[in-house]
């Protein structure tokens, strides 16, 4: 049989052939966010950086992350990666490990931020150099603003320098992450704590005050003996770690949230031959703690028990020697974020020469201007506070404390002050590059002057998987429990080049046109424009919805 028989030839030009005039329905390349975008709360662009790492292209993947994140070294490593939470490829063999390929991409990338010459050129005090006071520098610094950065301590970085465990996240990683901060000049002032009035007075010589002093108050337990010597509190120990009790036997750590296991790994690597326990009111398996860090501290021969609290600390010569427990349990309202604890029948006593007590932290409303009202601070999404020229970002009016939210609270925040400088609305602004339904703005399209909505979800019922073949995560290795005990190194190994790669190759990049071209050749009217983006010839487009159903990545939609 003579296949081209079967093959309708056209003797003249298609083009004479205007079958756009055939339906009124017609195709539309439009990129979507993806899943794994609208849960990243710095509104990462992770479909785009993955493009580029699959093909090692670290340098435009570094730039790329740099569009909405001043920090993917210190992201890579502790992020809690809500991203990788809703990856559409989690619904095959795993989701893309992207916290992994986000730290390869910041070690093997190489390239420094641009500064915008803006249309005013304001001058910014930021107080805190934590992640939200940075993050806001960064991006004001962009913006084309002078920011002038004041910090308390003798370095900067706040948490990630003074809380986070070197073993999880290296002081060089943050360094190399500051230093790139810097090309924005920047200018930092350490060693240099505001209070109350000096706070209030910088506003005579600034255009705006950011307050982004987080929240380094321990909260008490509020029982008998805690004024006893070896009784420590978990933020205030973490950022220099006391050895003031001596040979500690029994190491007690009171919570179970992420700060108690930090708090426990440290006293393993400080007190090698300690007994170290967890005590949390919560049942083991419901800590509050991520879990991995929950596996490694158990890896690490920490003991962990739920289901008591404790009554009292007992002491002998002004020392203590044991904390008094009280059989219990939690309740969790999920709906109100609330929670209430009930004694059970049971007592006991727990012998112990230090305890640490790592129940959470508030903010040191003592510095903070009298005008914020304590325990409920009214802001604006972007921070502004009812007093004037008076912005606020991070832990101190974040629900939830975690880097990347402090992160993108002081992007907010940075836009709401550009904003107010220039007379806009932020509500207004803000509102068109929000991404999806979460609280995540993008400032690159803050930046392009976009106006269309980033608000349609790529759906993974629209991943055309046959095209996908299976390939399951890659996992990078760890250093050996009993190694860990001895040193501070850092755990977690990071991925190679080439695994970070083949590891971002993995990703769908739902809702982004990767120029595959399936629509290009699968057209049969040769509707379809090539061009960044995109785009269908509606002179052509009968509607037929091939390249809908072809489009492997949800990018092309009928209207
Ligand atoms: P901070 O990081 O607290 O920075 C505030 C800065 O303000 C500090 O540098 C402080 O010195 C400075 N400052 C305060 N008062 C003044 C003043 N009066 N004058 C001048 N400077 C001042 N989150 C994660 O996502 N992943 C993790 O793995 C993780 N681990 C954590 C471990 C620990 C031990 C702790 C305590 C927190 C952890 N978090 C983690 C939470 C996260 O670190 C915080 O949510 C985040 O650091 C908040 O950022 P911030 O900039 O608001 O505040």
């Amino acid at each position: 049989m003579e296949l081209e028989a079967l093959i309708p030839v056209s003797r003249i030009s298609t083009e004479g052939f205007r079958t756009g005039q055939w339906s009124p329905r017609k195709a539309y390349h439009s990129e979507k966010v993806s899943p794994c975008r609208e849960a990243c709360p710095a509104g990462s662009d992770i479909p785009e950086f993955m493009c580029f790492a699959a093909e090692g292209r670290f340098d435009e993947a570094l730039k790329e992350i740099l569009h909405e994140n001043p920090l993917p070294g210190v992201c890579g490593r502790v992020c809690p990666h809500p991203c990788q939470d809703h990856c559409n490829r989690s619904n095959l063999e795993g989701a893309v490990q992207i916290r992994e390929v986000e730290r390869a991409v910041a070690e093997y990338g190489r390239g420094l931020p641009q500064r915008e010459e803006g249309k005013v050129g304001g001058r910014i005090a930021v107080v805190g150099s934590g992640p939200a006071g940075l993050s806001a520098a960064y991006f004001l610094g962009r913006l084309g603003h002078r920011v002038t950065v004041f910090e308390r301590q003798k370095e900067l970085g706040g948490v990630l320098r003074y809380g986070i465990p070197e073993y999880r996240l290296p002081k060089g990683v943050l360094q190399k992450e500051i230093e790139r901060l810097k090309a924005l000049e920047i200018d930092f002032v350490t060693s240099t704590p505001l209070h109350r009035e000096t706070i209030l007075s910088l506003r005579q010589d600034f255009d705006a005050v950011i307050l982004a002093t987080g929240a380094w108050s321990p909260r008490r337990l509020g029982i008998r003996g805690e004024e006893l010597q070896g009784v420590f509190y978990g933020l205030p120990w973490l950022s220099s770690p006391s050895t003031a009790t001596t040979d500690p036997r029994r190491i007690v750590v009171i919570g179970g949230g992420d700060v108690a296991v930090d708090v426990a790994r440290v006293s393993r690597r400080l007190y090698p031959e300690a007994r170290i326990v967890m005590v949390a009111p919560e049942r083991e398996g419901e800590f509050p703690a991520i879990p991995e860090g929950l596996l490694e501290a158990a890896e690490e021969g920490i003991e962990i028990e739920g289901g008591w609290r404790p009554l009292e600390f007992l002491g002998e010569g002004g020392r203590l020697k044991g904390i008094r427990f009280r059989r219990c349990e939690v309740h969790r309202d999920p709906d109100a974020g609330t929670y209430r604890i009930t004694d059970l029948e049971g007592e006991r006593i727990e012998e112990a020469q230090m305890v640490i007590v790592s129940i959470g932290q508030v903010p040191e409303w003592e510095v903070l201007p009298q005008g914020l009202k304590q325990g409920h601070i009214e802001t604006t999404p972007w921070g502004e506070t009812a007093i004037k020229g008076l912005f606020l970002a991070g832990d101190l009016v974040n629900r939830k404390a975690a880097v990347v939210e402090a992160i993108s609270s002081g992007k907010r925040t940075a836009l709401g002050v550009h904003l107010r400088l220039l007379g806009d609305d932020p509500q207004k602004v803000l509102s068109e590059v929000k991404i999806g339904g979460g609280r995540a703005v993008s400032f690159k399209a803050f930046l392009k002057g976009t106006s269309k909505r980033l608000d349609r979800i790529a759906e993974f019922s629209e991943v055309s998987r046959y095209l996908f073949p299976e390939c399951p995560p890659i996992r990078p290795g760890k250093l050996d429990p009993g190694e860990r005990k001895f040193s501070f190194r850092e755990v977690k190994f990071g991925l190679g080049k080439e695994e970070a790669s083949h590891e971002a190759g993995r990703c769908f990049n739902c809702g982004k046109c990767t120029g595959c071209d399936l629509c290009f050749f699968l057209c049969p009217d040769l509707a379809i424009l090539k061009g960044d983006p995109y785009s269908v010839n509606p002179d052509y487009c009968k509607g037929c919805g091939i390249c809908v159903e072809a489009c492997p990545r949800d990018v092309v939609e009928m209207r």
